[in-house]
């Protein structure tokens, strides 16, 4: 199978299984699990926070910078497009009490710092407190740039706001960028990182702030079942994701441009290749074409993409640039049936 549905679905390299057999594990609970110690001491060292904390996902990462972040009866300011508004079955308003307040992602991925400002509310009873800015990079597959970032921080601290990022795929951000992690993450109070998309770590997100921050979580981590015992075994895996698989990533967004270039060729494709950044290619389907009918016949053929008229396809470990060839001969004879 030739899989573009998500990033997440890479399969564990055959180091991380070797570690996974090897880790040495305690009851996390306790903090007796050396694995897990490590990995957060090395993403804290190597991130620039002082702490950090090994959760279950990236939704659970960013509930808990949610509600570490935020009490009940405050608001957080986020994209309409933002994962943790739109993709995480309202977590934050559901168990932390906490109201969004999405403003329009531009074309770029970000949201105009005028729209932030305006979004503020006034100490006043009569609104919800602003205590949050959540950002993501990358968002849609595009990099929000360096500068955008140390704007939206300075416009936070003096609005007395603090700055979350969603960097589930901050990685594929600072590969395109030629930047390590540290230089995005500096501009932020706290941030997600996802593990197990194209980094290839099975299971995990680390969760990155101060003490204090990274205290509370913890707690809400605890209480919402999150908390796990010999968490070491997949720990082992996912500190190889953080020193091995990022550098990889170069790879898979030379594969989506690859893979952008073939399908401008067709008809039955609109796709903006230029906006093609990292490792996410969206075409939109002519509109004759059924997308239901399209993934089904692709499926025949070995090939799995999510059905949309909107096509998104992702690129990661375990597609080559053989897979990427393989495809569009397929996508050929699909289409001409
Ligand atoms: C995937 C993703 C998440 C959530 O991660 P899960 O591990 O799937 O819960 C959060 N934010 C963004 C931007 C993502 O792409």
């Amino acid at each position: 199978m030739i899989d573009f549905r998500s990033d997440t679905v890479t399969q564990p390299t055959a180091a991380m299984r070797k570690a996974m057999a090897n880790a040495v594990v305690g009851d996390d609970v306790y903090g007796d699990d050396p694995t897990v110690n490590n990995l957060q001491d090395m993403a804290a060292e190597m991130y620039g926070f002082d702490a950090a904390l090994f959760v279950s996902s990236g939704t659970q990462a960013n509930l808990l910078a949610l509600m570490s972040h935020c009490e009940r009866g405050d608001e957080y300011l986020c994209g309409q497009q933002a994962h943790n508004y739109k993709f995480e079955g309202g977590g934050a308003a559901v168990l932390g009490s906490i109201q969004p307040q999405p403003l329009n992602n531009q074309q770029d991925g970000s949201i105009l710092l005028s729209d932030i400002d305006a979004a503020i509310k006034p100490d006043d009873v009569h609104f919800a407190r602003t205590r949050l800015l959540s950002l993501e990079n990358t968002i849609g597959g595009k990099v929000l740039s360096q500068e955008y970032l140390a704007q939206a921080q300075t416009l936070a601290f003096n609005r007395g706001l603090k700055i979350h990022l969603d960097g589930a795929r901050i990685a594929n951000a600072a590969v395109a960028q030629n930047l390590a992690i540290a230089d995005i993450t500096q501009y932020f109070d706290s941030v997600s990182i996802c593990l197990s998309k194209g980094l290839c770590a099975p299971i995990g997100s680390i969760l990155l702030g101060d003490e204090r921050l990274i205290g509370k979580a913890t707690r809400w981590r605890k209480m919402l079942g999150g908390g796990m015992r010999q968490a070491g075994i997949i720990a082992a895996a996912a500190k190889l994701a953080l020193t091995d698989q990022v550098e990889r990533l170069v790879e898979d967004h030379h594969h989506a441009k690859l893979l952008a270039e073939a399908l401008y060729q067709f008809d039955e494709f609109e796709i903006d290749v230029k906006s093609v950044q990292t490792n996410m290619v969206f075409a939109r389907l002519a509109s004759h074409i059924d997308p239901n009918q399209l993934s089904h016949a692709l499926l025949q053929k070995g090939i799995k993409v999510s059905p949309s008229q909107q096509l998104r396809l992702v690129t990661h470990a375990d597609i080559t640039a053989k897979d990427i060839s393989t495809f569009i001969t397929s996508l050929k004879q699909v289409l001409s049936t």
